[in-house]
């Protein structure tokens, strides 16, 4: 007989599904409370705390790290051979500018595509540099070296308060297209304003092109900085001496800034510009010297003498003895106007009659000349005051 259908024996079956749902319910509102309850613990994390990823575009040491004697080591090495006309650069002076720094919390400045920073290839390069010269018995300043900001004035400044033969400004460039890799050089001004700076430019760039051989090149690789600026750039403006900015690629250039990372592309590009700087100083650095002293008070009517030196008379090499200086390209400037001179080619002295009806006051004396490697003399302009 089938057991009748009681309340009895439905309640245990009740009960228990009302006990269970009762419990999944306690539990859904327990969750849901700890979901919107600020001060409950959180549930225990999966993995390690995920911490975002550095920003690139602010970091710092972007380059390939390399020892502190990497390029010392390598320098008169059979791959970077120091050459004997190196030794035409001792005694000479030369003042590096690597370009920028201390702006690594600018985001995104002077950066390539993946961050590599301006401002540290460009530091490197004048590290390198530096130790070649000083092998080569050059005596070197930087007007930075370290990872700080130097004013484009006081940059110059550092130049001229030392008496730099050559200030030198080392940049890499960029361009908003990406493919574009190329060197250029610039000079202050124009052509006239100081031709040894179109010395310098015109080695420099040989050297750059050498030493990187880019695919690119531009037709005309030395540039005037007033194609940028009306009045150039701010540290050849200041820079009393023969100089000039090299730009030697273009850091914005994919592959190219791969490389700028690299210290051994780093180093390439120092052994180009100091050959180029050794070529120069090979061909000889004219000079001038004044006999009339600068700091005496001249009249109208009075003769300037100036002692020429042609950068390579001192090595007295057979053949010394003849005239290296080419005649025609002595020219003597008063206040910018070409004024007569007469030139004693055996003895290498030049004289200058000052203008009758000139003004009292300061007047600069600007004598050039070229050797016959076609070197401009690198003394800058002589200042002297006709007195009342
Ligand atoms: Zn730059």
């Amino acid at each position: 007989m089938r057991p009748p259908r009681t309340g009895i024996n439905r309640a245990p079956w009740l009960r228990e599904t009302a006990v269970t749902r009762i419990a999944v319910l306690s539990l859904l509102v327990f969750a849901s409370a700890c979901a919107s309850d600020p001060t409950a613990p959180e549930s225990p994390p999966a993995g390690p705390p995920s911490v975002p990823p550095p920003d690139p575009m602010v970091a710092v040491d972007t380059l390939h790290p390399a020892p502190d004697d990497f390029a010392l080591a390598r320098v008169a090495t059979a791959d970077y051979p120091i050459p004997p006309e190196a030794r035409f650069l001792d005694g000479v002076n030369v003042c590096l500018d690597p370009g920028h720094g201390g702006q690594a919390s600018r985001r995104g400045y002077k950066r390539g595509p993946t961050g590599v920073r301006e401002a540290e290839m460009n530091l490197r390069v004048a590290r390198y540099l530096r130790a070649f010269l000083e092998r080569a018995g050059a005596a070197v300043r930087l007007t930075r070296d370290a990872d700080v900001d130097v004013s484009l004035k006081e940059r110059a400044a550092i130049a001229n308060r030392w008496g730099a033969d050559w200030f030198i400004s080392l940049h890499h460039n960029a361009a908003s297209k990406p493919t574009v890799n190329r060197t250029t050089v610039w000079y202050h001004r124009d052509v006239d304003h100081r031709p040894s700076s179109l010395d310098l430019a015109r080695h420099l760039y040989r050297g750059l092109r050498d030493a990187l051989a880019l695919e690119q090149i531009t037709g005309l690789p030395l540039k005037s900085d007033q194609l940028m600026f009306k009045n150039g750039f701010g540290v050849l403006r200041h820079a009393r001496m023969t100089s000039a900015l090299c730009e030697s690629s273009f850091f914005t250039h994919p592959d190219e800034e791969q490389r700028l990372r690299r210290p051994d592309y780093n180093l390439r590009e120092a052994y180009g510009l100091f050959l180029a700087l050794v070529r120069y100083a090979a061909g000889g650095l004219p000079r001038v010297a004044a006999l009339t002293d600068p700091a005496a008070p001249i009249r109208a009517g009075a003769t300037l003498r100036f002692t020429l030196d042609d950068g390579l008379r001192g090595r007295k090499a057979w053949g010394s003895g003849r005239t290296m200086i080419l005649a025609d390209s002595i020219a003597v400037r008063i206040d910018g106007a070409v004024v007569p001179h007469r030139f004693d080619a055996k003895r290498y002295r030049l004289s200058v009659v000052v203008p009758e009806g000139i003004a009292a006051g300061e007047h600069t004396v600007d004598v050039r000349f070229e050797n016959m490697f076609k070197h401009s003399a690198l003394t800058p302009p002589f200042r002297y005051r006709v007195a009342e």
